[in-house]
């Protein structure tokens, strides 16, 4: 069976140059990003001073697109990357900088794909800071480059999607038919504060699911699937939790306390709009879970790579308690669909 990971990271010497010089600014004082305050923080990986000894050469990994990283594919037995940019994307710089730097990112990742199309496919970089140029350009990436959807980095400048201003991004992924994979960052400023106390919860022990999963709802709640019914959204760590919500969601919309109107019950929309994936959550329950509540045709394999190891994840589909067929279209079956592959 053929073995394809969704979530898996890249980035570019400029955009390293780039979050470096955010990361500057921001701590003489001169960004004036309202937002961008734990950017040093958020993206660490690119600081070039020592970094405490468990980093595990990330920065060196996520500029490889080379022999290592096929080396460690090969290791495991994955087939195919689907490439990305690191977190937290273009999303934190200010508008122009971001427009240019995603129309070079897509660039120089359409020619990471070309010079190995067996192994590689990639996901667009946009700039929501400017909706009507980040729609412009997913267009561009995938008629023009060959990408087969976009990565967006959660909330942009702390805002939300769900904002009418960002529909035409939708409307354009709904019209070229390719998904929108919705991943983490840390928490938008107005809701970070109490999760700095213990920073490691601002990253991926809790406050990136916390980040995405209230920004799926926002997109439910607004009514954004009733207007665009074709989109599609993929959540990594088999949705965000939102699986787990599924009866609950349903049953609090259903006492419709606050008088909010949908065509349909939040937890349809996640069962038709959404896809999740294996990234980062090689814990079989957790597994169970989204089976029995979406089904083996709603989830795709990820590892994401370089925070995640290759072999756990592609060890922990094998040992699944699921049929050979089942198997198959997580592991590469549902991608080869989802993203025309
Ligand atoms: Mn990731």
């Amino acid at each position: 069976m053929r073995v394809i990971a969704i979530e898996e990271h890249f980035t570019t010497n400029e955009h390293v140059k780039a979050l470096r010089s955010l990361i500057h600014r921001v701590n003489s004082g001169s960004a004036d990003a309202m937002d961008e305050s734990n950017i040093s923080f958020e993206a660490r990986w690119v600081l070039p001073a020592k970094l405490p000894a468990d980093d595990g050469g990330i920065m060196e990994k996520l500029l490889d697109v080379g022999e290592h990283r096929i080396h460690v594919m090969d290791e495991a037995g994955i087939d195919m990357q689907v490439l990305s940019i690191m977190s937290p994307g273009v999303q934190a710089f200010d508008g122009e900088t971001a427009r240019i730097l995603a129309k070079s990112i897509n660039e120089e990742l359409a020619e990471i794909v070309e010079r190995n199309p067996r192994r590689y496919a990639g996901l667009a970089t946009i700039a929501p800071q400017d909706p009507k140029t980040a729609a412009e350009e997913l267009k561009r990436a995938v008629m023009e480059l060959g990408l087969k959807g976009v990565c967006i980095h959660s909330h942009t400048k702390g805002e939300y999607l769900d904002d009418r201003k960002y529909w035409n991004i939708f409307a354009m992924a709904e019209k070229l038919s390719v998904p929108i994979y919705l991943h983490p960052r840390i928490p938008s400023p107005d809701m970070v504060r109490p999760y700095l106390t213990y920073p490691c919860l601002a990253t991926g022990m809790w406050g990136f699911s916390a980040e995405v999963s209230l920004h799926a709802m926002r997109l439910i709640c607004s009514g954004l699937f009733d207007q665009y019914p074709g989109l599609r959204i993929i959540l990594g760590h088999f949705g965000e939790a939102l699986p787990f919500w599924l009866w609950r969601l349903d049953n609090r919309w259903q006492k419709n306390l606050f008088g909010m109107q949908l065509k349909k019950k939040p937890g349809d929309y996640v069962r038709e709009n959404f896809l999740v994936t294996t990234s980062g959550m090689f814990h079989h329950p957790s597994l169970q879970c989204a089976y029995s509540t979406l089904s083996a045709d709603r989830i795709l394999f990820a590892v994401d790579y370089p925070f995640e190891s290759c072999n756990d994840a592609v060890t922990f589909i094998r040992s699944a308690p699921m049929s050979d067929d089942e198997k198959g279209q997580m592991f590469g079956r549902n991608a080869e669909k989802l993203l025309k592959l």
